[in-house]
């Protein structure tokens, strides 16, 4: 798998985003835009709680018979014309995508968004063998001018301002005119239009990634805003389909109730502008589509996560609302998580599929709020999975030597209740006594972390568990 651009040094990014403004500013707009939007289309939907149920049931059924679905989807796409190619890794993935590019004789790839695209690197991929991938989908167009990878599942330039942005197109677009305003996002939109205008025309190939793929029909479907999906798939005359294998769903009747979930807890719309259905190559009757339709199937350490206690998070539909409610996403945004899934639903896939030795730091980033749980359209429990994760990191031994000391010293007084009490209650009383004059502390020992960037409140002198005890008493 290809985890060489993984960084483990989620502190020093979670430090340089916590100082860079522009950053905090734009992760502003995370907390204000999609918490509210999701909010009151999930309020306006009365059966919203029950098609949460109802989308968990879906992809718990489908998963426990994930074999027989794979099975079926690959024969209707057979029957429609289609090819479908399993990769058991992402160097085979990369590897199958690549050979049709090079058979077809292809020099231009129009992507759609596909983050199965980004894990397996395939644009680099893309490139070694001499095809020139685009990214159509704006958001994805405009990392790829930075040379940089998304920040977010769903909107992946959320840490960028519209400033930098028409700086990367003056940068970039050479036929842009001085003179011409770019002030209005509307303005930035037209110019990327142009510009990818003519890469639709000039491409061979198209690769979009999958929302869903229905194992009744072997069809594949995704949501877009932009249309950039239909043009990508319909225009080139090969249509690849990169996909993962937990995306299936037994029938049309599971997708659509799937895509109820998936647009309000996304981005608040009931639906997005464009989902589209994808079957096999054109048939004769039809007046556009493919010449080619071909699926790569990707399993990339999923089929051993069927297995084992992880499970549950391949449910996953990357609607992105636990990262738009998470409060260390909020603070420092998703480049800081250092690979390519951020936020609560990447803490707990990233060392599922590249390994805990590599991705365990990303479990710690949770304050364990439940916010991430409590959004989460098919009920993934991620702060239970973080927590195996935090277990699985300590057994082998790969915390960090402060936090395995640190647990120690916890769990000697863990075991003796009364002596934790004891001292819990006389570090309460100190500390509420050093901290009255201010009722805060800029500086503590051994809380940096914490006070580097904000202060840590005064405790008012009383343990949680002496006023607990004080309360019952009271009643
Ligand atoms: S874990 Fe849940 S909330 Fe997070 S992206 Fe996946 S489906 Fe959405």
């Amino acid at each position: 798998m290809n985890a060489h651009s993984t960084s483990p040094a989620f502190k020093e990014n979670a430090h340089r985003a916590l100082h860079d403004p522009a950053l905090q500013r734009a992760l502003g707009n995370v907390e204000t835009g999609f918490i509210g939007r999701r909010k009151s289309a999930a309020d306006k939907l009365p059966e919203f709680e029950a098609l949460r149920d109802s989308a968990r049931d879906i992809k718990n059924h489908t998963l426990a018979h994930l074999d027989l679905y794979l099975e079926a989807y690959e024969a209707k796409v057979t029957a429609a014309g289609g090819h479908v190619h399993f990769a058991p890794t992402a160097d085979d993935a990369t590897a199958i995508v690549a050979d049709i590019c090079r058979r077809v004789g292809a020099k231009t790839v129009a992507k759609g968004k596909s983050m199965i695209s980004e894990e397996i690197e395939l644009n680099a991929a893309l490139e070694a063998a001499g095809v020139q991938p685009v990214e159509t989908d704006l958001g994805e167009y405009i990392i790829q001018l930075r040379g940089e990878r998304p920040s977010h599942i769903v909107a992946p330039v959320i840490h960028l301002n519209r400033d930098q942005i028409e700086a990367d197109f003056r940068r970039v677009h050479t036929k842009l005119p001085p003179e011409r305003d770019l002030s209005a996002p509307e303005s930035l939109l037209a110019e990327a239009r142009g510009a990818l205008r003519e890469k639709f025309l000039a491409a061979d190939v198209g690769i979009t990634g999958a929302n869903f793929l229905v194992a009744e029909t072997g069809t594949s479907i995704i949501v877009t805003n932009e249309g950039n999906g239909d043009l990508s798939q319909t225009l080139p005359k090969v249509h690849i389909v990169l996909a993962s294998i937990e995306k299936l769903v037994p029938t049309l009747e599971d997708a659509s109730q799937m895509l109820r979930v998936l647009a309000r807890s996304a981005t608040g719309q009931e639906i997005t502008v464009y989902t589209t259905f994808s079957t096999g190559p054109r048939r004769p009757a039809d007046v556009d589509g493919p010449e080619e339709y071909h699926v790569v199937l990707l399993d990339n350490g999923r089929s051993a996560m069927l297995a084992g206690e992880f499970r549950e998070m391949l449910r996953c539909i990357r609607c992105a609302a636990c990262m738009n409610h998470c409060p260390v996403y909020h603070a420092v945004g998703g480049h800081a998580y250092g690979w390519v899934y951020p936020g609560p639903m990447g803490a707990v896939l990233s060392p599922s599929l590249i390994g805990v030795d590599k991705a365990g730091h990303l479990p710690n980033a949770s304050t364990f709020c439940g916010r991430c749980e409590s959004v989460c359209p098919v009920r993934i429990p991620l702060p239970k999975l973080m927590r195996h994760w935090r277990e699985r990191e300590f057994e082998r031994n790969l915390s960090p030597a402060p936090v395995r000391s640190g647990l120690a010293v916890w769990g000697f007084f863990a075991r003796r209740p009364r002596l934790y009490r004891f001292a819990t209650r006389a570090a309460m009383g100190a500390l509420s006594l050093l901290g009255r004059r201010k009722g805060r502390f800029g500086a503590l020992p051994l809380a940096g972390g914490w006070t580097d960037t904000r202060d840590f409140a005064a405790p008012e002198g009383s343990t949680f568990q002496a006023r607990w005890s004080a309360e019952r008493r009271a009643r």
